[in-house]
């Protein structure tokens, strides 16, 4: 280590070079006092390097050891005997920071994990979701058609026995297949689709299988059954419970 003290006060204060050597410290002074003795100069930053930690641990192993030993527990490092190698000290307004010597050194620490965590998985952008709202599938039959038909999914709350309660907002499956990955799960979001817009009354095998996987239903929501007698209008009083049970056709 080596360094050079000025004093910012005293315009006329002399640089003092400062050289670590093995064996000690070698001060230099471009004073007029005579050589071999410790000039003035010297002795001031001599005094203060000893008296104060922030200068002297540039030149006090055991000092600057530990300190870098600190700040090297974060990289794992801190068993290493030589940590110069590996980071170095700033002094920047009386105050000491450690940082490493390669920028490449990562600390394993929670922040620097979460940051690269961030940085490789990417963002993605969960819908809104309201804890208390569950999405339900109802089930109806058509108006004027005697065949069965999905008539919305919805999202609503429900109670603690899973009845479910108003309001209840409609959804559209389509929208939910952009939050899976899922083979079955897409297979039942397109299914609810195509019976949301079944207007064919002959049954076809494709509708076959969009049923199988609605009645599947991978991502387990509720269903319930629209009853038209109490009312035309879906509310929370019209659905009643649904268990779903598919045979082999
Ligand atoms: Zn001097």
């Amino acid at each position: 280590m080596k360094g050079v003290f000025i004093n910012q006060a005293n315009g006329t204060f002399p640089p003092v070079g400062v050289v670590q050597h093995a064996d000690g410290l070698l001060l230099t002074c471009n004073c007029d006092s005579p050589p071999g003795k410790l000039c003035e100069h010297q002795a001031l930053v001599l005094g203060a390097i000893t008296r104060r930690d922030e200068l002297g641990i540039f030149f006090n192993n055991k000092l600057r050891h530990e300190k870098l030993k600190h700040s090297a527990y974060d990289y794992g490092l801190e068993n290493e005997p030589d940590l110069d190698r590996y980071f170095k000290l700033d002094y920047q307004r009386k105050i000491i920071s450690v940082s490493p010597v390669s920028t490449s050194l990562m600390p394993v620490t929670k922040e620097s994990l979460s940051g690269l965590n961030d940085l490789i998985t990417p963002t993605v952008h969960q819908p809104v979701k309201d804890d208390e709202r569950t999405v339900c599938v109802v089930i109806k039959q058509h108006k004027y058609y005697q065949y069965l038909f999905i008539e919305s999914v919805l999202t609503a709350q429900t109670t603690k026995e899973g009845k479910i309660k108003n309001p209840m907002a409609p959804v559209n499956p389509l929208d939910l297949i952009w939050e899976t990955e899922d083979n079955n799960r897409l297979k039942f979001y397109t299914g609810i689709n195509k019976f949301q817009n079944h207007l064919n009354s002959k049954r076809t095998e494709a509708d076959i299988k969009a049923l199988r996987a609605i009645v599947k239903n991978t991502p387990g929501y509720p269903f319930y059954y629209h009853d038209n007698a109490i009312s035309e209008n879906i509310t929370a009083t019209s659905v009643v419970p649904l268990w779903l049970c598919f045979r082999m056709m």
